[in-house]
């Protein structure tokens, strides 16, 4: 047997990544964690996370992250630092060629490569992401309960998150690059009926700007169609443009949905052997813990598949957590 043949390999270290991890290491199965561009993941460039159960005064993402690898380590976990370039899974064992040219072969492979949240591509962005601009209206909202908020976006998530935020902060103001929203009509009607929720149309950002200490205070707007230009006062600035799957490696290998995320069964892609856990397979829920939840999935999946083989895995009974996913799905 080669030194690199693996019985799992997980790609990607988010919360999915890492809780994979952590569960077949305790199965005695010797991961290896690729961890990809972001270490840690999404949470890594977060603050405070309030909502991870467990911690009464919430952890801070980065923190939180960091733990969660160190328990993985703990259990026999290796990681290595790079990417993936190239996966082969037409046959088995699996074969995933790494940036610098290292080739690891693997029994099974836990795809956990997340998805990323499109940014506007604003220099102050990057800067001030966590000191008032957020990508997560569930993770962020709290923090600006009765201040004034602004929302970049006009589909479901823009809405779905003005209304959420309309419950938290002061007002809400919805920027929209044109005049009709994209978002489902009964999503509309909610967000235009609601007197805490105003909308700026035809409006890009043009920049984000902080107070002395660094922390939002407003927004430079422009009007795409008069090309005037004003400064909306707001606490906070929420970017909900949509998400991008990072599945990119996986094109014409894995099943994928029209934006590119993948599909699964439980945690089974389309080819045995090969699962998939966390952001990557969900575009409704992405939340760390149900990215961590699945990764548990995509864990025992695969040791069921190693101890059973592929023709009794398919023909067995899926454990119970797989049952109730599928039905909830
Ligand atoms: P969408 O792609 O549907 O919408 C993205 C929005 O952001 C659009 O209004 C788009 O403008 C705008 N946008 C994109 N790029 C830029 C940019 N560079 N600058 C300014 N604005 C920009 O993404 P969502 O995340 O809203 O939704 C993804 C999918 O998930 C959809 O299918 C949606 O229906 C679904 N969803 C369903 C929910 C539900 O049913 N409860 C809740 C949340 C999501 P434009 O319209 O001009 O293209």
């Amino acid at each position: 047997m080669s030194d690199d043949l693996r019985n799992v390999v997980i790609i990607g270290s988010g919360p999915a990544g890492l809780t994979a991890a952590l569960y077949t290491a305790r199965a005695n199965l010797q991961p290896l964690v690729i961890e990809g561009l972001q270490p840690g993941g999404q949470l890594t460039i977060t603050t405070m996370v309030e909502n991870w159960p467990g911690h009464r005064d919430g952890v801070m993402g980065p923190q939180l992250m960091t733990d969660m690898r160190a328990q993985a380590e703990h259990f026999g976990t290796e990681f290595l630092s790079g990417l993936v370039e190239r996966v082969d899974f037409s046959s088995r064992p699996f074969t995933l060629t790494l940036d610098g040219g290292r080739v690891i072969r693997a029994r099974t492979v836990v795809v956990a490569t997340g998805a990323s949240a499109k940014l506007l591509g604003l220099p102050s962005e990057m800067q001030l992401m966590g000191r008032g601009v957020s990508t997560c209206a569930t993770c962020d909202g709290f923090f600006f309960r009765n201040r004034p908020v602004a929302i970049v976006g006009g589909g479901d998530t823009a809405l779905e998150e003005a209304i959420y935020l309309s419950k938290l902060a002061s007002h809400v103001t919805v920027i929209h690059r044109r005049d009709t929203l994209r978002a489902s009509k009964i999503m509309q009607d909610k967000a235009l009926a609601n007197p805490k929720i105003s909308f700026r149309w035809n409006t890009a950002v043009d920049e984000i700007l902080a107070d002395e200490r660094g922390d939002v205070n407003s927004a430079r707007l422009r009007n795409l169609q008069t090309g005037e230009i004003d400064v909306l006062a707001v606490d906070g600035v929420f970017v909900a443009i949509g998400h991008t799957p990072n599945t990119g490696l996986f094109k014409g290998v894995l099943d994928m949905d029209e934006g590119g995320y993948l599909v699964t069964t439980g945690t089974r892609t389309n080819i045995p052997g090969v699962f998939a856990a966390g952001d990557v397979q969900d575009q409704v829920y992405r939340q760390a813990i149900t990215s961590a939840g699945t990764g548990c999935m995509a864990a025992m999946d695969a040791e069921r598949w190693l101890e059973l083989g592929d023709a009794e895995f398919h023909h067995s009974e899926p454990p119970a957590s797989v049952v109730v996913a599928t039905l909830q799905a």
